[in-house]
């Protein structure tokens, strides 16, 4: 048994969904009343990918008001992917997407230097009053490289796990490509010792 351990970044503005989102997506819950996050939440799920492939995802919420910070670029290291987050009926949310994105480029990018793939989510498509059209997000989209978008529900429970099976696949596809993001992220089952400072593997995500 294989497995790899990727560590997925949710960033967006305060109120969004983003907690409830991990929270959907790991426990398949949602709860009204979530703490406002402070600093940063950890969230672990593993999928099995095959009968030879587990992958670990290690999803990182950070919270909001954080946001454009020199602390970012702590959050940010070692990231193999992304979630920019926005709330469809607040349209403000949906214009700070972009920043979050130049945020996300200009302190991180991969080993081989490419951005960090980065999903762009609309969420809350329960509700009526929107605030962005279609047409808007797809422009942002291409605009700003992000490599897709949906609309989710994350109290319905709509495409959540759709999202994140994408941005498996995307990740997956990176990391059968470079050689260094397989061999540092390859874990084996049985027990291995840690590495010290001195000899730690080159690791293979963002390398700011
Ligand atoms: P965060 O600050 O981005 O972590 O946002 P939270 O997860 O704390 O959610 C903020 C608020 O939005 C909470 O009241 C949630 O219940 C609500 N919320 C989150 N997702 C949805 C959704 O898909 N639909 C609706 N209607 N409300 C949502
Ligand atoms: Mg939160």
């Amino acid at each position: 048994m294989t497995e790899v351990l990727f560590k997925v970044l949710i960033i967006g503005d305060p109120t969004v969904g983003k907690t409830s989102f991990v929270h959907r997506y790991v426990n398949n819950l949602f709860r009204r009343d979530y703490k406002m996050t402070i600093g940063v939440d950890f969230a672990l799920k593993v999928i099995k990918w095959s009968d030879s492939q587990n992958i670990k995802l290690q999803l990182w919420d950070i919270a909001g008001q954080e946001r454009f910070t020199s602390m970012t670029r702590v959050y940010y290291k070692d990231a193999h992917a992304c979630i920019v987050m926005f709330d469809l009926t607040h349209r403000p949310t949906f214009q700070n997407t972009v920043k979050w994105k130049e945020d996300l480029d200009q302190k991180c990018t991969l080993q081989d230097g490419t951005s960090v793939p980065c999903l762009l989510l609309a969420n809350k498509s329960d509700l009526s009053n929107r605030e962005v059209d279609q047409s808007e997000i797809e422009e942002v989209c291409k605009e700003h490289d992000f490599v897709g978008w949906t609309e989710i529900s994350v109290k319905e429970g709509l495409m959540v796990d759709e999202a994140m099976r994408f941005l498996v696949e995307e990740m997956m596809a990176k990391h059968s490509t470079l050689d260094d993001f397989s061999e540092s992220l390859r874990l084996s089952s049985s027990p291995t010792i840690r590495p010290s400072a001195q000899d730690k593997p080159q690791q293979s995500g963002c390398k700011c």
